[in-house]
């Protein structure tokens, strides 16, 4: 039996090395996921640091198709991340990154685990993740999550401190 595809989205950041670069080649990895299906990503944004630090971010969405399961997903993203040289600091938390890939949501599914929580817990309050994926996903509700999934009603929830402009 072939297993049904079903929708998924991730956001895409980087602030080390060189982040337009880092975020395209992994968009490229992430087609060649054996099971994704259809990658489709939104334009890149330079955005400020929230609870991190370092320069600034680029940052990106995507919407894709897939035949694996959540888990499965999460752990071809931590591949491609762990290939892109990721390093995570012992204790130091949201440390400056050359590749983050997150799973913001996937159709049909929730967990509430350390290792995966869908949908991802802070997406609303980061306007370097709403930005991107209203840009892919105008209308785009998720039954969960602080703003009843609006993710305009999040935008305009969200701190003012947050800077996010399109790269040129
Ligand atoms: P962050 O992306 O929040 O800055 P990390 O990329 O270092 O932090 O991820 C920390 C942990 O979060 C990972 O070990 C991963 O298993 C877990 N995690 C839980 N839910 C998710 C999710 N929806 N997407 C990505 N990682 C998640
Ligand atoms: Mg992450």
């Amino acid at each position: 039996m072939t297993a049904e595809k079903r929708r998924a989205w991730i956001s895409l950041g980087a602030n080390l090395g060189d982040p337009k670069a880092a975020l395209a080649a992994a968009l490229q990895e992430v087609a060649r996921i054996p099971g994704v299906f259809s990658v489709r990503a939104s334009r890149f944004y330079d955005t400020s640091p929230v609870d991190s630090s370092g320069p600034d971010y680029v940052n990106a969405a995507a919407v894709l198709e897939t035949t694996l399961t959540p888990e499965a997903l999460l752990g071809e993203l931590q591949r491609i991340e762990l290939a892109h040289g990721r390093v995570r600091p012992a204790g130091v938390h949201n440390a400056p990154r050359t590749l983050d890939l997150d799973l913001l949501a996937f159709e049909g599914e929730t967990r509430a685990t350390r290792a995966l929580t869908l949908p991802h817990p802070r997406m609303e309050e980061r306007l370097f993740v709403l930005v991107p994926l209203l840009e892919l996903e105008p209308g785009w509700r998720s039954p969960e999550g602080v703003a009843g999934g609006d993710l305009v009603e999040a935008v305009r929830r969200r701190d003012p401190g947050q800077r996010i402009r399109l790269l040129g």
